[in-house]
């Protein structure tokens, strides 16, 4: 029996968080003192292992290409690790070393501050998008952005994590389309849920639409799948009556209209109409008041 449970040499300090693969743990390295997050597949069968590999493949492989300070920071992988438990039985894994992010999730930080004024959404909302344009410039699509997947450091900074979807750019078929249909219902770009040829980037500029809309109002934009969800229908259609809706039960429920212009923009139906990231980075909303760190962290 031992006081705490062991990621090979790292000492399991506690749980982060856990998600449709991984469980993630804070972990102490013995001989720095240094505190990671680690993010463990538990090997449990050949099916699910092969999968983990290509999980922890798309990881390594879009995380070691970038180098941004609102992307994760991948210090180490090991395809073939042993979890030891306190009472010394052990099991297999992969793992990656992945630096922590003690102020946890999108989410967490929203529901604790409130509802975003638009100054505080546009500072984040900034972070997002200089961190989804490094991971562009280098090639990769993200491909599962989501508020879980969106974490923040000890300084507040916000981090995108969890490549496990991403898509280098060399996997490309010669089009330069996508095919793999994947991601989080919610998020999900509407030529993907067609199961349409989708180009990388504009699928990652609709879910920061999506998570832009969450980040103000704290209520996802749509109930069901596009383009088929009625609220989708107003929203593309320009209908005044989708920002009635969701201004409903907000006692300051206001969008102004470079908002509006901005979402319903970047929630476009047709990809070759949708903004692009440096269509997103010239909006006049973009380019509005923001909030200064210190109001925020
Ligand atoms: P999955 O691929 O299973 O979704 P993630 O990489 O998204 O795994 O991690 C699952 C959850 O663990 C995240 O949503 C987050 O809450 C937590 N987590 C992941 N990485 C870190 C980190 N570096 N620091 C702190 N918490 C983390
Ligand atoms: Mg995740």
């Amino acid at each position: 029996m031992s006081q705490h449970s062991q990621l090979d040499n790292y000492i399991v300090l506690r749980g982060l968080g856990k998600g449709a693969t991984a469980k993630v743990k804070a972990v102490r390295d013995p001989e720095t003192g240094l505190v990671y997050a680690a993010k463990i597949l538990k090997f449990q069968n050949e099916a699910l292992t092969a999968r983990f590999r290509e999980v922890v493949q798309n990881e390594m492989q879009s995380l070691n290409r970038i180098n941004h300070p609102n992307i994760v920071n991948l210090v180490h992988a090991n395809e073939s690790g042993v979890y030891t438990r306190k009472n010394g039985s052990k099991y297999n894994c992969m793992y990656m070393i992945i630096e922590l992010c003690p102020n946890g999730e999108l989410f967490d930080v929203l529901f604790q501050s409130g509802r975003f004024d638009e100054r505080v959404a546009r500072f984040y909302f900034h972070q997002l998008i200089e961190g989804l344009e490094a991971c562009h410039r280098a090639g990769v699509t993200h491909r599962d952005l989501k508020p879980e997947n969106i974490l923040f450091d000890e300084n507040f900074n916000l981090k995108i994590t969890d490549f496990g979807f991403a898509f280098s750019i060399e996997g490309r078929d010669g089009s330069g389309f996508l095919h793999t249909h994947l991601g989080t219902e919610g998020y999900m770009a509407p030529e993907i849920h067609a199961r349409q040829p989708y180009s990388g980037a504009s699928v990652d500029a609709f879910a920061s639409g999506i998570i832009l809309f969450i980040m103000y109002s704290q209520n996802p934009p749509f109930s069901k799948a596009v383009p088929t969800d009625p609220y989708y229908k107003l929203l593309s259609n320009r209908e005044e009556k989708f920002w009635q809706l969701h201004s409903r039960n907000k006692p300051s429920g206001h969008y102004s209209a470079e908002f509006k212009s901005l979402i319903t923009d970047m929630l476009a139906l047709d990809p070759a109409r949708r903004l692009t990231i440096e269509q997103i980075k010239a909006h006049p909303w973009y380019n509005g008041p923001i909030a200064s760190a210190q109001e925020v962290g």
